[in-house]
């Protein structure tokens, strides 16, 4: 499959849960996940109308994003943030998705440039209950999300949330479900932020995550195919 057909094949299953739950055309936004793909497979896409990539490694995206500049594109962070990390990322990325603690946080707004629009945010909420994974617990979630609000250059747009890998079916429904009541939860809390982006829906659970709210998917092997863990960011469409 071309770059170009892939692109349409995914919008189109995007359209179809975006009518199957009666939502509006055209409200879930897609990102398209380029982790392990190289510059010219991103520069592809970007010629089919794909605007929104997602990168997970910094080392990785930095000559990635130099290489495309000239395309004016929109870029996500959407991997663990370290904070030996955040000087380079609130610098070159326009969102990060998977903020859990408030120190990572108050280095993205300290290192923001000062030039660019505050930097977009989604906070990871930990939906599985799984210890040990990445992930704010639910009941801190609302903590966070204030504190973070109150950093001058950053916009918490969101909550973000991945499933645990086993999770079943009713298990995967359940925790998107929680996740986006927690979100208008918050939303509907005194002087909380507006929060217009729910994160949630990956390759092989997006169209479910659409029927429960999702307003923004990241989407990588669904589009690009399978990673190759050997060579990472040097993949390139077939
Ligand atoms: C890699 C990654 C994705 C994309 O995963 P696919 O299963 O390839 O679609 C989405 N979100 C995060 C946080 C990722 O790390």
């Amino acid at each position: 499959m071309s770059p170009a057909d892939a692109l349409h094949a995914i919008n189109a299953r995007i359209s179809a849960a975006e009518r199957g739950a009666g939502r509006t055309p055209g409200s879930v936004t897609l990102v398209a996940v380029s982790k392990g793909f190289a510059a010219a497979s991103i520069a592809e896409l970007a010629a089919a109308g794909q605007r929104r990539f997602g990168e997970s490694y910094l080392n990785e995206a930095i000559p990635k994003i130099d290489a495309l500049s000239g395309l004016d594109l929109e870029w996500h962070f959407v991997g663990p943030v370290q904070s030996n990390k955040t000087r380079k990322i609130a610098a070159r990325f326009d969102w990060v998705h998977g903020i859990d603690r408030l120190k990572i946080a108050e280095r993205l707004s300290a290192q923001r440039p000062p030039e660019l629009p505050p930097l977009n945010l989604c906070i990871q909420v930990n939906i599985s209950a799984e210890s040990g994974k990445s992930g704010i617990a639910p009941a801190a979630a609302s903590e966070l999300v204030r504190s973070v609000n109150r950093l001058p250059r950053l916009r918490v747009r969101g909550l973000m949330g991945i499933p645990a890998v086993d999770a079943g079916p009713a298990d995967l429904r359940l925790a998107f479900r929680r996740l986006r009541e927690l979100q208008q939860r918050l939303s509907s809390e005194a002087a909380a932020p507006e929060l217009d982006t729910l994160s949630i829906g990956m390759s092989d659970d997006f169209e479910v995550a659409i029927s429960e709210g999702a307003d923004l998917v990241r989407i990588g092997t669904a589009l690009f195919g399978t990673r190759d863990p050997v060579r990472p960011g040097r993949r390139e469409f077939p």
